[in-house]
């Protein structure tokens, strides 16, 4: 039986690829404009880490982490997500003694052991922005700007901002006990599960999945009635910032975000097109997990893009793959090895070249250069060899010329313009 690979966990192939590379890089262009720097961390990172950042109480950290032993007995997590492990670096790598602002971008897989579904799987990619050092919500605003330039600019359109505040240890205490005793009222008609977790996390109650805890809570209280002046005011700063830069939202005052490090701003970017995988993106402030982690006391704020979600959402809209500019047809092998050597000069030179390396006739040779959708020809045979000169062939059109094989990278480059 062959092998093959682990459930939730997909291959990236040729032909869909084209489209992440789209995604990715029109991120480093967007992304870049605003001012953020790429970082990269290693795929696994300490267990403790993700408990003491995400919270003992989140799904994430309840079941599903990819958690295992090395062979030193340590127990390693798969990151399950992306600012943890960016908070972890920050403060290691003392990046705020570069600079009061940090700025940093990321993207790769994540691993949670989910039910993998569409738009659901075990091994996923997010593409993901922090910034650090500033509490001002224009940073709010500046943020979620750039999210709602990204869908411009990959042109997703149908996606709708939803913005929220979770207040602050100063505020949200008061609020998640006047919660937890709306909840107990209603008890009896909530999920299994929340009825585990309403007093140890009673705000996950309010995005519970489950239709009957929806209903139940309708008109649960909400915590942007239940702001400090100071959470209220800001709230209020990043609203108005958002209008003055033409930023399209509406506030849902239910979202609650699974991660307890949220504090103040909170957002999700959700679709109507993926069924119950509804958000594409998602962020919100963390302001004080850089100081619980052990570093100083900084802001932050940021967001997660979860490609596969948009690759679903761009659906049949290929992006086409790069194809050769010149297929060299060869006739024998004399003529076999010299078109080997002259397609190596081109590429050599930043030319896509390609020749048949399975000794087909000249009609199978013609009919690959055709499916590699090649831009231009070129056919070598016994004739073409004596005299040093063949016909490229633009395809486009189908238009001939001469060229001298010494000179055909010159011929080649200017033909390609
Ligand atoms: P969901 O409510 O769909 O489970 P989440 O709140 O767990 O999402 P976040 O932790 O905020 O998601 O991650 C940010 C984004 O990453 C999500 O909006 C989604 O697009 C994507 N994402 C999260 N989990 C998965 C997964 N298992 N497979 C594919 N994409 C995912
Ligand atoms: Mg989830």
């Amino acid at each position: 039986m062959s092998i093959t690979a682990i459930k939730g966990m997909n291959d990236i192939l040729p032909g869909d690829v084209e489209t992440w590379q789209f995604l990715e890089q029109t991120a480093r262009d967007v992304f870049g404009c605003y001012g953020f720097a790429e970082i990269r961390t290693p795929v696994p990172e300490k267990t403790e880490l993700f408990c003491r950042s995400i919270g003992e109480t989140t799904d994430i950290v309840e079941k599903e982490m990819y958690t295992f032993h090395d062979k030193s007995e340590n127990s390693l997590t798969l990151r399950p997500e992306g600012t943890a492990p960016v908070m972890r670096s920050f403060i290691q790598n003392r990046l705020y003694n570069l600079d009061p602002v940090s700025k940093l971008f990321y993207m790769g897989p994540m691993f949670r052991y989910e039910r993998p579904q569409k738009g659901r799987y075990r091994q996923f990619h997010q593409l993901g922005v922090e910034v650090l050092g500033v509490e001002d919500a224009k940073i709010d605003a500046q943020v979620l700007a750039m999210l709602h330039q990204y869908f411009v600019r990959i042109g997703i359109e149908a996606v709708a901002l939803q913005i929220n505040s979770l207040g602050c240890p100063e505020c949200r205490p008061a609020y998640r006990e006047s919660l937890i005793t709306y909840l107990e009222t209603r008890l009896d008609s909530l999920c299994p599960e929340c009825q585990r977790r309403y007093v140890t996390n009673p705000l996950r109650v309010l995005d519970c999945k489950v239709s009957g805890c929806q209903d139940a809570t309708v008109d649960a209280p909400a915590v942007i009635d239940h702001l400090c002046p100071a959470c209220d005011d800001h709230f209020g700063q990043v609203k108005k910032y958002l209008q003055s830069l033409d930023v399209p939202f509406s506030v849902n005052a239910r979202m609650v975000r699974g991660l307890d490090y949220y504090v103040r701003t909170t957002f999700e970017l959700v679709t109507d097109q993926l069924g119950s995988q509804n958000a594409v993106a998602a962020g919100g402030r963390y302001d004080g997990l850089v100081e619980s982690l052990g570093g100083p006391a900084l802001p932050g704020i940021g967001f997660a893009i979860g490609l596969e979600r948009l690759v679903l959402m761009k659906g049949d809209e290929k992006v086409a793959p790069v194809s050769p500019q010149l297929f060299i047809a060869a006739i024998g092998n004399e003529a076999s090895d010299r078109a080997f050597v002259l397609m190596s000069q081109l590429q050599t030179a930043g030319i896509r070249a390609e020749m048949d390396y399975l000794g087909k006739s000249l009609k199978a040779q013609m009919r690959r250069a055709n499916k590699l959708n090649a831009a231009f020809t070129l056919i070598l045979g016994e004739d073409e060899l004596k005299s040093g000169q063949a016909q490229l062939k633009n395809m486009a059109d189908s238009s001939q010329s001469t060229v001298d094989l010494n000179a055909l990278t010159e011929e080649l480059k200017k033909k390609l313009g």
